[in-house]
């Protein structure tokens, strides 16, 4: 294999990461050491075969793209079906016992239609069909793994596809099972976690000399099931397998040039992040931002590797790097996102700063009702508990109120419901005087009323608890304050 010279903005990108203190696994090829770069593939990226095509050349324009992680077929137009969402359809017939015959054909056709103008060896294709048609003979009694076994279906079949497509194109490129290369996880079905002690087994193929391919969002259990990751879990392999190889960067190509600093639905051409750390990443994310997935920030913050975030469309744009130290603290602000849906209970007792385990008698109630709370922001004499309002029914409202008139006693308590928590983030602020002010005065302009305000002891953070109706304005009116 040659090793190309370095375009201007690849010289530029590893000098930076060299600044930043980044080395990672150097691997030889025609005796020069390189490093090595994990890239991801979003479904999207690989919905067509023109898709497929800027792919290739993404892979080819970049020696040190040495693991490549696939979605499964995303939408090619927006009334498509993706295909994880098919194979949902598939689980559900299954269930009914349907036939699924059809659907199996039209994902099929997803992968032949890709497929079509590359020279993909003819057993890849035939290996498909055979694995979607065993669909039909999967045990569904007894099998907790029933739906994690369809659904990985569709990552694992593209991953054969694309490393055949790029033997086609001339390069040395090779499909690998997760569970040979070492993802083994919890036996949480739809929620598998990674087991530390296997990222050695990950790390042995750090060297390997070919390109390997490798499905996302799933893992192999210890005792052999397919078990997922989370819905969007492709993030979460690319992660695993950035952190097992100790890659230099991990690349994560989607459909859009990076994270943009507020939802573009609500704000017209948002700036895009060019810079973030991981704990400003998180915030965000909690709050909504979904271009990156949420559990897929741990493994790449405790290996400390650089996370860049690209587009698949446009991959000559710089993108936004998920660092742990920002260089540029100059803005105070890097986004601010929102997220709806969020019930608050209020609680006010006189001196019950006095009584000891006050919050401890409200949490174990919490608990008891098997429910989970987000925030719990408190004054001298009240309390404030945020939950995920989907959590409660009617009656378990009652009841949990019920039951906290009568263990706390409290002078006042209420419930208010439809809120939108609207977080405004930036390791900046830390360092800057104003930032709460500015952010309640941005929206006493637009007369909007706060019912709560958080701001994280980290100070990387501020929240706001409005009505839901009113979340649009907020972060117009937030976003220009900070930016523009
Ligand atoms: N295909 C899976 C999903 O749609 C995983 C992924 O794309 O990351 O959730």
């Amino acid at each position: 294999m040659i090793v190309k010279s370095l375009s201007f903005s690849q010289k530029f990108a590893e000098k930076h990461l060299i600044y930043l203190g980044f080395k990672g696994n150097l691997l030889k090829i025609d005796g020069k050491r390189i490093r090595m770069k994990v890239i991801k593939f979003g479904g999207s990226s690989l919905a067509t075969a023109q898709q497929v095509e800027k792919v290739v050349r993404i892979i080819e324009a970049d020696t040190e793209r040495r693991f490549v992680v696939v979605s499964a077929p995303g939408k090619r137009t927006p009334e498509d079906t993706k295909v994880t969402d098919l194979l949902i359809a598939v689980y559900q017939a299954r269930l009914a016992e349907q036939p699924i015959d059809n659907i199996v054909e039209k994902i099929y056709q997803r992968y032949v239609e890709i497929a079509a103008p590359y020279q993909v060896e003819p057993i890849i294709l035939a290996d498909i069909l055979n694995e979607l048609t065993n669909l039909n003979h999967l045990a569904i009694e007894d099998n907790p793994y029933f739906l994690d076994t369809i659904l990985a279906t569709g990552e694992n079949c593209n991953a054969q596809l694309i490393a055949s497509v790029l033997r086609a194109q001339g390069m040395a490129a090779r499909y690998i099972n997760p569970q040979e290369l070492g993802i083994i996880v919890t036996p949480e079905p739809q929620n598998a976690q990674m087991i530390t002690k296997y990222y050695q087994t990950i790390h042995q193929w750090a060297h390997s000399e070919e390109i390997l391919v490798i499905p996302g969002f799933f893992g192999y259990t210890e005792d052999g099931n397919i078990c997922t990751f989370s819905r969007g879990g492709s993030d979460v392999t690319g992660a695993i397998v950035a952190r097992g190889v100790k890659a230099s960067l991990y690349e994560n190509f989607t459909d859009v040039n990076g994270i943009y600093a507020a939802h573009p639905g609500y704000v017209h051409e948002p700036e895009t992040i060019t810079e973030i750390t991981y704990r400003e990443m998180r915030e965000l994310a909690y709050a909504g931002f979904s271009v990156f997935h949420e559990e897929a920030l741990m493994p790449s913050f405790k290996a400390n590797i650089p996370v860049v975030i690209k587009n698949t469309n446009n991959p000559s744009h710089p993108g936004t790097l998920i660092t742990t130290k920002r260089t540029n603290l100059e803005k105070p602000v890097v986004g601010i996102a929102s997220d709806e849906g969020f019930s608050m209970i209020y609680l006010s007792k006189y001196l019950m700063n006095r009584e000891v385990g006050f919050t401890l008698r409200i949490l174990e109630i919490f608990r008891d009702f098997n429910l989970n709370y987000e925030h719990i922001p408190s004054g001298i004499d009240d309390l404030s508990i945020i939950l995920r309002s989907n959590q409660l029914t009617a009656e378990l409202q009652e009841e949990l109120l019920r039951k906290i008139a009568y263990e706390i006693d409290p002078d006042e308590l209420r419930i208010t419901h439809d809120l939108s928590l609207v977080v405004v983030v930036g390791e900046g602020m830390k360092h800057r005087v104003g930032s709460m002010a500015e952010s309640t005065a941005a929206l006493a302009r637009k007369n909007i009323n706060i019912e709560m305000i958080n701001q994280g002891s980290s100070e990387v953070s501020i929240m706001f608890g409005i009505h839901k109706e009113r979340e649009v304005d907020a972060i117009r009116n937030l976003y220009y304050t900070f930016f523009d």
